[in-house]
C-alpha cells in the first residue's frame, strides 16, 4: 500500500521517547506493508534497534553514514570537519531517497541535533522537506527544533522531561537506551 497523503512529523523536547516513538511509528507502518527507511545521525555505536530491524528485512531499513566517534563536544576541528562530511553524505542519500521516492516512511533521527550543531543548513533541509513526494511521510527527531522546521511540520510532539533517571546518575542502559 501507499499513503494517500504523507505528512511531516516532528518529535522533539528534552524528555525521553523521541527515537523510540519514531521506531514505534515505523513498526506500525511496516506492519501495513509500507516501506520504512530510518537514517540515524549522530549515532555510531551498537543499539538494539539495529538487531530488531534486521528481522524486518527488506521492509524496514536503518542507514548510518558516520564513522565511530565520541560526543560532538569532545571532537577537535579536524574530527568535526570529517563528521560534517559524513553527514553531508547522509543528506545526499536523503535527497536521493526523496527524489526517487524510494520509501513510504522516511525517519530522520537526530536531524535536529545535526541542525543544532550547524552540520547542515536549515534552509536546505526545509527545501528537501518541501520537495517530498505527496505520498511520503517524513518523521524527524531531536531536541531544540528550529522555527523553520516547526513551520514546515504538520505535527509536532514535545517530549517533556518531568523526571529522568539520568539526573539520578543512571546512564544509558543496554536494552533500554541502547
Ligand atoms: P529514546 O531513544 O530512549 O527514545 P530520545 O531519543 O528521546 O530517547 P535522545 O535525546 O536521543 O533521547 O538521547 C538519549 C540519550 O541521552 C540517552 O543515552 C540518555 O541516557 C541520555 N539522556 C540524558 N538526559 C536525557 C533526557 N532528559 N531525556 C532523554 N535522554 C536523556
Ligand atoms: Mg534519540
Amino acid at each position: 500500500m501507499t499513503l494517500q497523503k504523507g505528512l511531516i512529523q516532528v518529535y522533539t523536547g528534552n524528555g525521553k521517547g523521541k527515537t523510540t516513538a519514531a521506531l514505534g511509528q515505523g513498526l506500525r507502518s511496516c506492519g501495513r506493508g509500507l516501506t520504512v527507511y530510518m537514517v540515524q545521525f549522530l549515532k555510531s555505536g551498537d543499539t538494539g534497534e539495529l538487531h530488531s530491524i534486521e528481522k524486518l528485512q527488506p521492509y524496514f531499513k536503518i542507514f548510518r553514514f558516520e564513522r565511530e566517534r565520541g560526543f560532538f563536544w569532545t571532537l577537535n576541528a579536524q574530527e568535526k570537519q570529517e563528521l560534517k562530511e559524513d553527514i553531508e553524505r547522509g543528506f545526499d542519500f536523503i535527497k536521493e531517497t526523496v527524489k526517487k521516492n524510494s520509501c513510504d516512511i522516511l525517519i530522520i533521527d537526530e536531524l535536529l541535533g545535526v541542525l543544532g550543531n550547524k552540520l547542515l543548513d536549515v534552509n536546505e533541509v526545509v527545501a528537501m522537506l518541501k520537495s517530498k513526494p505527496e505520498t511520503m511521510e517524513i518523521i524527524v527527531t531531536g531536541r531544540n527544533a528550529p522555527k523553520e522546521i516547526l513551520d514546515a511540520a504538520d505535527l509536532v510532539t514535545e517530549m517533556r522531561e518531568v523526571k529522568h533517571y539520568f539526573n539520578a546518575g543512571v546512564p544509558a542502559r543496554v536494552g533500554i537506551e541502547e
